[in-house]
């Protein structure tokens, strides 16, 4: 069941096409993964699907209302980010930040309970961070920011996930966790999750449809073997792939 429709959605800066006529859906149960080159419009994407920036022309809708017309609020009560570059206040400890995750659900009096404590110690703990609950973001490394940032997402207790290039800070032990959970998160809690990554390999491997994105346009939406494609990434990518079949799994391995 599609829970977020995408519609002809377009994004301008000044007069420059980043994002043009994108449709689609992100179903319950699923992770997306939009992939692309550099300056594809990934981010652009995401952004405006988020309501972070008002799209040129197009909508999205969440549940057949127009995000742009939804309080913050209740946006962040539907769809929780995790930005590409985020700021983070280097003085918040991470169960601080964390505990950010929960503004969108304070009493009218402003005030956290004891349950948001235990939910933000809770998705620590998912992150494999719970250790680092009372140190200061300033002092964390990349990576370990990066999983409190999730954290802070999976705090937002959201049915949809919009992660920009999550994994990028991240060794590859914790990539393949994060990747795992939040395929988990798909599949046994039915959060709808579009991911950005870079790793296409990554991307077939834990993606159950890819978007592929150049210069702004959809090129192709479907299941990793349909879209990952050595005629489609070699155009697209500009520098020759080869897709081969991998050896002991059902979907396709990507070689330069
Ligand atoms: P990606 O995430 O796929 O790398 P982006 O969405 O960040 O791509 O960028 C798409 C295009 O829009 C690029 O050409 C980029 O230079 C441009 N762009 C991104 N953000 C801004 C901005 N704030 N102002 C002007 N141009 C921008
Ligand atoms: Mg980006």
């Amino acid at each position: 069941m599609v829970i977020l429709q995408v519609e002809n959605l377009s994004v301008r800066y000044q007069q420059r096409a980043a994002v043009s006529d994108v449709t689609f859906g992100l179903r319950r149960g699923e992770v997306l993964a939009l992939v692309g080159p550099n300056g594809s419009g990934k981010s652009s994407l995401v952004r405006a699907i988020s309501g972070a920036l008002s799209p040129f022309s197009g909508r999205v809708l969440l549940a057949g209302q127009d995000v742009q017309r939804l309080r913050p609020a209740q946006r962040a009560r539907q769809m929780a980010v995790v930005p590409q570059n985020a700021l983070i206040p280097p003085a918040f400890t991470a169960l601080e930040t964390v505990l950010f995750g929960r503004t969108p659900y304070l009493n009218f009096l402003g005030q956290l309970s004891a349950s948001d404590e235990q939910i933000a110690r809770d998705s620590l703990a998912r992150v494999e961070a719970l250790t680092l609950a009372e140190r200061r973001m300033g002092e964390l490394s990349g990576g370990e920011q990066q999983r409190v940032l999730l954290a802070r997402a999976l705090a937002q207790q959201t049915p949809i996930l919009l992660l920009d290039e999550p994994t990028t800070h991240l060794d590859l032990k914790h990539q393949v966790n994060l990747l795992t959970l939040t395929r988990g998160l798909a599949r046994r809690d039915g959060l709808a999750v579009l991911i950005v990554l870079h790793d296409l390999n990554l991307a077939a491997q834990y993606a159950d449809r890819i978007a592929l994105l150049d210069e702004g346009r959809l090129l192709a939406l479907g299941a990793p073997t349909s879209v990952l494609t050595s005629e489609m990434l070699s155009a697209v990518y500009d520098v020759p792939l080869s897709v081969l079949a991998h050896p002991t799994q059902n979907h396709p391995l990507i070689a330069a």
